[in-house]
């Protein structure tokens, strides 16, 4: 992308921008919701496209001049419908936040209960937190792993759904490594009467290409992310296949929630759509699936501790307890040699969130960046060396040394 307007009219913005790609190029990026947008998306993010108010749908909008962004919006329909078999799609969510509001929107009043997984059991905020208005305007209860196995039981869901008949249950997780089995939770729903809503933001690559099986046609409603493993720009959408539900997610979305959508944004998803519609994306999260197992393979055989024993997805939750360490200060360690990941609470936590015991470790963002399985398994061993050696800054020069060689191996963005 040519930069060169901003760095003469701002130069401070186009600096920090600059740095931010050098910092990006510069470590491993293993956050499990973080990817590399391919630059025609970000072309289409940095369009006229952001000049458009469009309000409203395609062929329904409150502005003249829409004929255009029409033709943008109908694509990303067309296509994301196409990705998951769903009948209906809406593409204008600004987040995966603003997906779930539209869903509970569509199928709650205020004050109505909703069960969701616990966030320090690997929830997102929005599906019932305390903090979060999912949390604030509805009822929340929620659901975690079993303290044994770590895994979700879907005889313990059953029961707390019995007790506490919600209108809603949402199912999908942001640190979870196993595959979530979406028929189960579609019977506890239908055994109370309850919505099942699956938010599938972590996974929609894997689903995208056959990797996990899909909530689409088992949920009432799916919402997603677009920017994590489906690889495109900051966003959300809504999928369902009931008329009568899509109509009601329309009106939630436009004007229940949001006025004017990203029409740039929404361009970048029609265009990450038709990238995951192409053969080349089925093999990319091949890849990813490998190489989340090989980075748990080479911790494992480091020394460190895998929740639930294994990855069935794009990711790890690393316990850190045998090495002593927290998860704030193993992310602030593996930061200094060239590792980027964030702590993450583990199952029967001990420690506040901001400190906890664990750290999440995605393969998305490496694997676009080429990293094979190989290099996934060394990299695993030295994320057990950097922790298990976080004060021998001997061991940590060499580590980082090592890193920044496999980093120049594979050069990130290397047309910008
Ligand atoms: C990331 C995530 C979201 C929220 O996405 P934002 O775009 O950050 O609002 C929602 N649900 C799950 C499960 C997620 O992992």
């Amino acid at each position: 992308m040519d930069f060169s307007n901003l760095h003469k009219t701002d130069p401070e913005i186009a600096s920090a921008i600059d740095q931010e790609l050098q910092r990006q190029r510069d470590s491993i990026e293993l956050i499990a919701s973080e990817n590399f947008t391919s630059p025609s998306v970000m072309e289409a993010m940095g369009s006229v496209l952001t000049n458009k108010y469009a309000e409203g749908y395609p062929g329904k909008r409150y502005y003249g001049g829409c004929e255009k962004v029409d033709i943008v919006e109908n694509l990303a329909i067309d296509r994301v419908c196409k990705l998951y078999g769903s009948k209906f799609a809406n593409v204008q969510a600004h987040s995966g936040s603003g997906a779930n509001m539209s869903a509970y929107m569509a199928l709650l009043q205020p004050g109505d209960k909703i069960l969701g997984m616990a966030l320090d059991n690997g929830g997102h905020l929005s599906h019932g937190a305390k903090v979060s208005f999912s949390g604030k305007v509805y009822h929340s209860v929620s659901y975690g792993v079993d303290p044994q196995t770590e895994r979700i039981n879907m005889d313990d869901v059953a029961a707390i759904a019995e007790r506490e008949k919600p209108q809603v249950i949402v199912a999908g997780a942001s640190a979870y490594p196993r595959t979530i089995d979406f028929e189960a939770f579609a019977e506890v729903a239908k055994s109370v009467g309850a919505y099942l809503v699956v938010d599938m933001a972590h996974i929609a690559g894997l689903v995208a290409a056959g990797y996990h099986p899909t909530p689409v046609g088992v949920a009432d409603i799916v919402t997603s992310t677009t920017h994590k493993s489906l690889r495109g720009p900051r966003g959300g959408f809504v999928l369902t296949n009931d008329e009568e539900l899509a109509k009601k997610i329309d009106k939630a979305t436009f004007p229940g929630l949001q006025g004017g959508p990203l029409m740039h944004v929404i361009a970048g998803k029609a265009v990450a759509f038709g990238e995951a519609l192409q053969p080349s994306f089925k093999e990319y999260i091949g890849r990813v699936v490998e190489n989340a197992a090989q980075l748990g393979k080479g911790m494992t055989d480091g020394g460190l501790r895998l929740v639930s024993g294994g990855t069935d997805n794009h990711l790890c939750l690393v316990d850190l307890t045998p090495a002593n360490v927290t998860g704030k200060e193993a992310e602030e360690v593996l930061g200094t040699v060239g590792i980027t990941c964030n702590k993450n609470t583990i199952p029967n936590e001990k420690q506040k969130a901001s400190i906890a015991s664990g750290v999440r470790i995605g393969s998305p963002a490496m694997t676009t960046r080429g990293f094979n399985a190989e290099e996934s398994y060394r990299i695993g061993q030295l994320i057990a060396q950097t922790v298990f050696n976080k004060d021998d800054q001997e061991v940590l020069d060499r580590i980082h040394g090592e890193i920044n060689d496999m980093l120049a191996k594979h050069p990130l963005y290397p047309e910008l």
